[in-house]
């Protein structure tokens, strides 16, 4: 097997990752101390670890690959956070700094609602009303007393006027904001990234983004267990952290979903470059690293669904399917990719041939996972009659295939 950058042949010598391989049990999450083997095992080894992650897989959710079609919605670009890698935030004062009228978001959504979309999925910087007074003043003359009251409106806005359902990214949440925005979305989602507290330390990648403490993003995830509500999450690799931490962050994942059963996904994306961000000089991960952070994702959780995002690893994007993720993420036929608007998402037709030369049917999913579906749809109200009207008998998208 020819990988990228990787010519994989197996030299017959037995490895000390090869014998762990070996001894790899179906359906069983495997141990820390076996992660941190696999993630650093040899590209001698790399065939059999991509094997074991793809029947864990198929074990799962076999001959399917999803997608969720969406539009993008930036409901504001103002941050109080200055992440190291982000190309998205911005200050007041410089230029394309926009939060989003109320007419913009129902236009876009209407427009996406006509290329079938399903998914509203909202992002935005956190909290930038705390440090900046021409968001307070924004968000006066809207009418809202805080970024997150904004929107959650907007949320009710596009589930009442369309058929979309949102997915909100709004950062760190208290109980009462995943309360809240849990009546107007199915779903919403908050990156945990890394574990690692180093990474934020003057120049490191999370220098000068409170938001980001570890700690505080776990207790929000924690809180949104507790309430069941189906939350996203993921990590995000080469930002300076170690295999350890990776390993580590899927192990926090993994404890939180162990304790609440409420992660619906786990996203393992991959730090691009771009000239313009202070991490202009930072070396992207490879892909080698990306498949052995996916495979190792889904033998720590066999039975969850693993995401990542094909954009990130073009032209090569087929060869995740190989490390054992079940769905692709969000792809847009309307919006950019604001977070990495210099990777374009695939053409879904594209999206689909290579999918389905793999061996896999790619079938559009809603926000919200069909495992669930039934506890959200439980819930009398516009949400669970929107839900209703939107899924199939798989619990996966009503509309295009
Ligand atoms: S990654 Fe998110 S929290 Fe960090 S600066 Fe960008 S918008 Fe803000």
């Amino acid at each position: 097997m020819t990988l990228t950058g990787i010519t994989v042949a197996p030299s017959g010598r037995p490895s000390r990752c090869g014998s762990v391989l070996s001894r790899l049990r179906p359906g069983l999450p495997i141990s820390r101390d076996t992660a941190l083997c696999l993630i650093r095992c040899s590209d001698d080894d790399l065939p059999e670890l991509l094997e074991a992650a793809r029947a864990a897989k198929q074990s799962f959710k076999p001959g399917v690959i999803t997608y969720s079609r969406k539009v993008f919605l930036p409901l504001t670009n103002l941050c109080r956070d200055y992440c190291g890698y982000c190309i998205f935030r911005r200050d007041p004062s410089d230029p394309g700094a926009h939060t989003m009228t109320p007419e913009e978001v129902l236009n876009v959504a209407r427009e996406g609602e006509k290329l079938s979309c399903t998914e509203a999925l909202f992002s935005l910087g956190d909290k930038p009303e705390l440090l900046f007074s021409e968001m307070r003043e924004t968000l006066r003359h809207l009418g809202y007393k805080s970024t997150l009251h904004y929107l959650e409106a907007m949320c009710e806005l596009v589930l009442r006027e369309t058929s979309l359902l949102p997915h909100p990214n709004p950062g760190l949440l208290s109980a009462e904001w995943i309360a809240r925005l849990s009546r107007v979305s199915p779903s919403m989602g908050l990156m945990l990234e890394t574990t690692n507290v180093e990474l934020l330390r003057p120049g490191a990648a999370h220098d000068n983004a409170p938001d980001k403490v570890p700690a505080k993003r776990l207790r929000t995830l924690e809180e949104a267990g507790k309430q069941k509500v189906p939350f996203t999450t993921g990590l995000l690799i080469g930002i300076g952290e170690s295999t350890e931490d990776r390993v580590g962050t899927l192990l926090a994942i993994r404890n939180l979903h162990e304790r609440y059963g409420h992660i619906q996904e786990v996203i393992v994306q991959n730090f691009r470059v771009k000239p313009t961000i202070p991490m202009a000089g930072w070396p992207e991960p490879s892909q080698g690293e990306m498949l052995r952070t996916v495979a190792v994702a889904r033998l720590l959780m066999p039975n969850v669904n693993i995401q990542a995002p094909p954009n990130l690893s073009a032209p090569y994007y087929e060869e995740l399917l190989y490390a054992g993720i079940n769905d692709w993420g969000g792809i847009s036929p309307l919006t950019p990719d604001y977070i990495n608007p210099e990777k374009p998402w695939p053409h879904l037709d594209q999206l689909r041939l290579r999918t389905e030369a793999n061996g896999f049917k790619l079938r559009q999913r809603l926000p919200v996972y069909p495992e669930f579906l039934p506890g959200v749809m439980a819930k009398p109200g516009l949400l669970s009659d929107k839900l209703h009207a939107a899924v199939d008998n798989q619990g996966l998208a009503r509309r295009a295939a």
